[in-house]
């Protein structure tokens, strides 16, 4: 299996293992996904959109 670079978690750049992972389009501009693992959900980092810098919880 190859890691696809829009499964990384846009906070700590770890590559999403799947349960308890999300990703989605940007909220301000759609373009990038935003990748959240499960412990920065968890603990609510700030995730930083690469393509816009649109940053949320
Ligand atoms: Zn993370
Ligand atoms: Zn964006």
């Amino acid at each position: 299996m190859t890691a696809r670079p829009e499964l990384q978690c846009t906070s700590c750049g770890n590559a999403i293992p799947g349960p308890g992972a999300t990703h989605f389009p940007c909220p301000s501009c759609g373009n990038a996904t935003v990748g959240r693992c499960a412990r920065c959900r968890d603990q609510s980092v700030m995730y930083r959109c690469p393509a816009c810098g649109f940053e949320g919880p």
